[in-house]
């Protein structure tokens, strides 16, 4: 009895011994958990660890990381406003290596920013690295219901590729839920995403080593994407830096699908590498994911050209020279009564300066930086002041009036100097 007790406790422990021995294990659901609140509170001015909601069977968090600068000090309302990428993974729950991923991404990003913070500069990154919390802790694809996840967003929900028929541990089919977006888990990840900016939205999952479009392209059930060329600069860049390629979705009702055309953010999945749940250790895993990791890296470098991104140039004789920056085209832009419908990405173009009746400068240029629409109106929408960008201050009623507050000001600090020398 001792001798079986002895041999049960050293296969028990073999593989933690051989973790230990060359280096940490891949996380489990607690580890994930655990690591991903210390990993934040390690870098409080930046990253906040909240945990946003709850899985099917109700026992465990849904937890995400917030990370932008000084991030304690700003409304819920600013960090609302800056231009997002978000990152998730293990929608299905058997996909650990995207959960490292993920993980690997925020911690790489915190330690970057941490010694440079013009790395987060005028951005914000939401991490959630385990969506299926429950299929995560027993390695099944889909939720406690039996429903794939990735099949339940409330976008051409059922259109193609999902089942009927919930499919629990071990099956791993393509249950698409009882309606669209039924599941809490789907709704904790929809409420999260609705309240942020959304300029890129990756995926994380596993299997097929490559990068998946939001919307069908090609062959039955093809849709057009309205903003093709902006995905198009997107894929080649990503190809470049990571070697992936990409491909149509194989269902219906994708996360992707949603974010992009409900929440209009360049959305995709990662599928990393093929890798699972095998004795790896987390180095094993780093270099493993290298190409997938230089990807998420790159979009956060470009994170704000995802898009049209007009730029002020310069002002001269009564002209305004702005110019496309961004790798998509932006549209309806506006100023004052001059209206132009679509400028491409590189594209240059003149406005003439306009007045108000008070003799001011007309101030204040928007447009849409997407193309699709999304379920809110003004959700693409940006507005660029020209004061502000060319730093334009204006005189009121002749008089410079930055000059009065100086010369306020030089007096009270002489009254303040005299008392103290008193
Ligand atoms: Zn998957």
């Amino acid at each position: 009895m001792k001798k079986i007790t002895l041999l049960l406790g050293v296969i028990i422990a073999l593989p933690l011994l051989i973790g230990s021995a060359q280096g940490e294990i891949l996380h489990n659901y607690y580890t994930i958990q655990e690591d991903t609140e210390e990993l934040a509170n390690m870098y409080p001015d930046i990253a906040i660890y909240r945990e946003h909601g709850e899985s099917s069977l109700g026992g465990l968090s849904i937890f995400s990381v917030d990370v932008a600068l000084n991030i304690t000090e700003l409304s819920e309302e600013e960090l609302r406003a800056m231009p997002t990428m978000y990152v998730d993974a293990a929608h299905h729950g058997n996909e650990q290596m995207a959960v490292e991923a993920a993980y690997f991404f925020l911690k790489e990003v915190l330690e970057k920013s941490a010694s440079n913070p013009a790395y987060l500069e005028g951005k914000r990154l939401v991490v959630t690295p385990v969506v299926n919390a429950d299929g995560y802790s027993i390695d099944c694809r889909n939720n406690a219901m039996g429903v794939d996840l990735n099949r339940n967003y409330p976008y051409m929900w059922g259109e193609y590729g999902t089942s009927g028929t919930p499919s629990f541990c071990p099956a791993s089919g393509t249950y698409r839920g009882s309606s669209a977006g039924s599941e809490i888990e789907t709704q904790a990840n929809m409420e999260l995403m609705s309240g942020m900016n959304m300029y890129v939205y990756l995926s994380g999952h596993t299997g097929s080593n490559d990068i998946v479009l939001p919307w069908k392209i090609t062959g039955e059930y093809a849709v057009e994407i309205p903003d093709w060329e902006l995905y198009e600069q997107f894929l080649e860049t990503s190809n470049n830096v990571s070697g992936l390629g990409y491909r149509d979705p194989s269902g219906a009702g994708e996360s992707i699908a949603w974010g992009y055309g409900a929440r209009t953010a360049v959305s995709v999945i990662v599928e990393v590498d093929e890798l699972q749940w095998i004795g790896a250790t987390l180095e094993d895993a780093r270099g493993m994911l290298d190409n997938e990791l230089k990807m998420y890296e790159m979009v956060w470098e470009n994170l704000t050209l995802m898009g049209g991104n007009i730029e002020i140039k310069g002002i001269e004789n009564g002209k305004i020279a702005l110019m496309n920056m961004g790798w998509g085209a932006a549209y309806n832009i506006t100023y004052g009564k001059q209206i132009i419908g679509l400028v491409e990405s590189g594209e240059e173009i003149i406005l003439n300066v306009e007045y108000e009746t008070d003799g001011s400068m007309t101030d204040g240029i928007s447009y849409n930086r997407m193309n699709i629409t999304g379920e809110e109106e003004s959700i693409t929408e940006i507005t660029i002041s020209i004061k502000e960008e060319m730093g334009i201050v204006e005189e009121e009623n002749g008089i410079p009036y930055p000059n009065i507050t100086l010369v306020i000001l030089t007096v009270v600090m002489s009254i303040m100097l005299r008392n103290r020398n008193d």
